[in-house]
């Protein structure tokens, strides 16, 4: 039995991870972790029987250890619950599957202790990067992509040894927006963005992906992952959601991933890999798809995507700046405290104000997101 430890794992993420172990039978699950949604941990508890449950609210993890007293489970809270969870001494794997930076710390404990990493959560890389990888690599840890576009770019790196990409070719659905113009968006409301066309994913993601910043996180997260300059990256809309991504090598030979929509299919390959192992579900009919059609990316009215190409060019903590600021600016619009299109003007304006720092430390990271939030405090 492998045994793996989830962080989120009562979000789409978690969830979708869970199916697999429920599917699969030869997965151990030995620690969970949440935010504040008891009712579906406890579920899982009593499911999956891991050792520790952590809480990231302390109300809410008191009232799970008092339903649990029959259980032989221990009930954790804060970030001392997440760090717990994610260097559970059992565990092999971390599914990193939280919203947002809190996964920093985590992740670095989690490979410091030797587990192998299953990383959904992007905002990790994109604002600890310099400090993950080659922690990483000095540790001999792997990290193994779950976000489709990266799995799908790993995917077809494989067999591939030390040949030289020329570029990746990360793909985008466009988001429920697409074709629209800034001056269409101006009304747009929290239920119209959390619609997306393809994926079903948690609320922070489907903005991300519908203001596209999203891509821009993901390109980000490529730099890291796959050692490439972001001038070798390149945005493809493709609205089918077919095509996970590409990659392109020196003899202009071009790999790619395909499947359906599935995030289930990026998870089980993590956690199995290399091995490939049965997954249920539909299949590609390329006889109804009939045709897979391609676009560029319309930068002017989706500014998130050249915001982020803008943040890793200055490089140092103004990808945290990027990140911060869209963390933030997300979670009040998804509070009706602000407008559709003042999230990318809230990213731009954070950046411009940005004090700059090369190589920022944990601690550094931490404290540009807090003058990010306290910015937007004093201004919004
Ligand atoms: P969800 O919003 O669906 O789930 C988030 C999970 O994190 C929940 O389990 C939530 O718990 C938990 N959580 C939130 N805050 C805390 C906290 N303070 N402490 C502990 N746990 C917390 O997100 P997704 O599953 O959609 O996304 C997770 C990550 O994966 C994101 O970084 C996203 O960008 C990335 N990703 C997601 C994809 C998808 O298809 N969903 C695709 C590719 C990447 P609770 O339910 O209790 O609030």
């Amino acid at each position: 039995m492998k045994k793996i430890a989830i962080l989120g794992s009562t979000g789409s993420i978690g969830t979708q991870t869970l199916e697999i172990v429920r599917e699969q039978r030869d997965l151990e699950v030995v620690a969970l972790a949440a935010g504040s949604n008891i009712q579906l941990l406890e579920k899982q508890i009593r499911e999956f029987h891991p050792r520790i449950a952590a809480v990231w609210d302390s109300k809410a993890a008191a009232r799970l250890r008092e339903n649990l007293r029959d259980l032989d489970v221990k009930v954790l809270t804060g970030m001392e619950g997440l760090l717990e969870t994610a260097v559970y001494p059992d565990s092999e794997i971390l599914v990193t599957a939280i919203v947002g930076m809190l996964g920093i710390r985590p992740t670095v404990a989690a490979i410091e202790a030797g587990k192998t990493i299953a990383l959904a959560n992007k905002e990790t890389l994109v604002t600890a990067g310099h400090i993950i990888m080659p922690l990483a690599k000095e540790r001999n840890v792997q990290i193994l992509p779950v976000d489709s576009e990266h799995s799908a770019i790993f995917q077809s790196l494989n067999g591939e040894g030390g040949n030289k990409i020329s570029r990746i070719l990360l793909t985008a659905s466009g988001g429920p927006f697409r074709g629209k113009k800034r001056e269409e968006l101006t009304d747009i409301q929290v239920e119209d963005a959390l619609k997306h066309p393809n994926w079903s994913m948690g609320k922070k993601i489907t903005i991300d992906s519908s203001t596209m910043v999203n891509k821009g996180l993901e390109v980000i997260e490529a730099k890291w992952l796959f050692d490439v300059s972001p001038d070798d990256i390149q945005v493809v809309v493709q609205p089918q959601s077919v095509i996970h991504s590409m990659v392109e090598f020196e003899d202009g030979a071009v790999i790619a991933q395909l499947g359906t929509p599935d995030m289930r299919l990026p998870i089980q390959y993590a956690l199995y890999y290399p091995e490939r192992r049965p997954l249920g579900g539909d299949r590609l009919d390329f006889e109804a798809l009939k045709s897979i059609s391609f676009e560029e990316p319309d930068r002017k009215t989706f500014r998130g995507l050249s915001l982020a190409y803008d943040a890793i060019a200055r490089g140092g903590n103004i990808p945290t700046v990027f990140n911060a600021a869209n963390e933030r600016a997300v979670a009040k619009f998804l509070n009706r405290e602000i407008r559709y299109l003042e999230i990318d003007e809230m990213i731009e304006a954070c950046m411009s104000d940005a004090n700059y720092m090369p190589a920022p430390s944990i601690e550094q990271i931490l404290e540009t997101e807090r003058s990010v939030y306290d910015y937007i405090e004093s201004r919004w």
